[in-house]
């Protein structure tokens, strides 16, 4: 979360990466790179290929072919480097949600993720806990357990924990899904602040192109292939979405509203 000299520095980069389970081919000569400070928005159809290409980016699955190159080096040679990219789930597990943890408990366990289960908690683990809920605003949530929080808060609550972690990409998958507009619209400003101000690198993964691409600076259009990757301003009112939704979308776009 360092703003300085992190410019055009390539954080995530894909090489003619192939994926299939079985026989079904998922993702086809795919190349793309994500600087610092991107916020990128990867959107496409259902069975598009978006998961997949998410856990691809995480290291969580090895391409069939092609390279992926985090942070400049090969995922074999990844160790705590995973720790630099932090991933915010769709929601919580049930099991989480129920779980009798407070906020601090379900932020804190961001910081040791990385670390082992062993690890012992540092004055740098408190502070970057500290730092986490300063930023997304939920200091006095702290003591409150997670199951009693409203949609908005715990997904504030996720983003805290991968705060924690110190990441310097955050990938988000679909994060908006059952919370109500309101708080989605205070997300998408949060979200803009921890990029813009913060000097975060966001990936946001999502179906929702209108709100996406309202909210991204690149969107990367993917059906098995790469549609489309630049500037979103650029690529709306445009047929890559015609082609990769069929003509279905009636797709307008706002005025950017980042400050
Ligand atoms: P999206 O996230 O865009 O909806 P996915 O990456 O989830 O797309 O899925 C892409 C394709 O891969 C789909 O055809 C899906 O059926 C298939 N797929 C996804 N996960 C698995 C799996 N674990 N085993 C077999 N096929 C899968």
């Amino acid at each position: 979360m360092v703003k300085k000299n992190l410019a055009k520095k390539k954080l995530i980069e894909l090489r003619n990466v192939h994926f299939s389970y079985g026989d079904n081919v998922v993702l086809e000569d795919v190349s793309f790179s994500v600087n610092a400070g991107d916020y990128v928005g990867v959107i496409g159809p259902n069975g598009g290929g978006k998961t997949t290409l998410l856990s691809i980016m995480l290291g969580l699955l090895k391409p069939s072919s092609g390279q992926v190159l985090i942070f400049g080096k090969k995922l074999s040679d990844l160790k705590r480097e995973r720790a630099h990219i932090g991933y915010v789930p769709q929601r919580l597990s049930q099991l989480d949600a129920n779980f009798p943890a407070t906020v601090y408990e379900i932020v804190a366990s961001g910081r040791t993720a990385g670390n082992g289960p062993f690890h012992v908690f540092s004055k740098n683990d408190k502070d970057a806990v500290e730092r986490a809920l300063a930023i997304a605003k939920i200091g006095e949530l702290r003591h409150k357990l997670i199951g009693d929080l409203s949609g908005g808060e715990r997904q504030r609550v996720m983003i805290a924990r991968s705060l924690a972690g110190e990441p310097q990409v955050l990938v988000l998958d679909e994060p908006t899904t059952g919370v109500d507009i309101a708080s989605q619209e205070q997300f998408y400003h949060f979200l803009a602040e921890l990029n813009h101000q913060h000097g975060l690198t966001i990936i946001f993964v999502s179906h929702d192109i209108d709100i996406v691409a309202n909210e991204v600076h690149s969107l990367l259009l993917i059906n098995r292939k790469v549609v489309s990757y630049g500037p979103a301003k650029d690529m709306i009112n445009k047929h890559y979405l015609d082609d990769l939704y069929g003509g279905k979308i009636d797709f307008t776009f706002h005025p950017h509203h980042h400050h």
